[in-house]
């Protein structure tokens, strides 16, 4: 399947000079979502324990990822969101700074773990995801993403296989 035909650019969202890929039409079209799962799940090629997904957007096809895969979901969160212990990470945006959290219990040592998000950019985000998980002890098989904007040079920040749907 075409999957860019379901992309769409933005112009100066969410400021001024940034494209931003839209990928709404993708989540509204039942046969494109479905085959973006499967594609998805056919990118990891060993059994894994978990799939970690970064809010908001990678929450849209982690958690199916995760059972097509047979592996638990976890979500990685904004601040304040986790009720239960959480540790925690300060990363730079492509839009500025933020912190993103995940509870201590959530991954244990040795565990498989897949990273998802929908967009790989600058990679600050991925690579403080891996920071968080390399923290609980997990072993980071891969990074999956649906599309990789490679003129931010996302990839250079981070040490593990990242697989996509697409590259820009
Ligand atoms: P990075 O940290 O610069 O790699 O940015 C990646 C994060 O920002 C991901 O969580 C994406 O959801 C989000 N993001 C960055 N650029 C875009 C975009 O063009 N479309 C959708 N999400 C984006």
């Amino acid at each position: 399947m075409n999957f860019e035909k379901y992309i769409r650019d933005i112009n100066d969202f969410p400021k001024k000079g940034i494209v931003f890929k839209d990928i709404t039409p993708l989540l509204g079209d039942a046969k494109a979502f479905e085959a973006c799962a499967d594609h998805l799940s056919s990118l990891v090629h060993t059994p894994i324990d978990k799939v970690v997904a970064i809010e908001s957007r990678g929450f849209f096809f982690g958690g199916i990822i995760a059972q097509k895969l047979n592996a638990g979901f976890v979500p990685v969160r904004k601040k304040g969101k986790l009720p239960y212990d959480v540790l925690e990470v300060t990363y730079e945006l492509e839009y500025g700074k933020d912190v993103l959290q995940i509870h201590k219990d959530a991954i244990q040592k040795g565990e498989k773990v897949v990273i998802h998000d929908d967009i790989l950019a600058t990679g600050g985000t991925a690579k403080a995801v891996c920071e968080l998980v390399e923290s609980l002890g997990g072993e980071i098989i891969q990074c999956n993403f649906i599309a990789i904007l490679e003129f931010l040079k996302g990839r250079e920040k981070i040490e593990y296989p990242i697989k996509s749907l697409l590259s820009y």
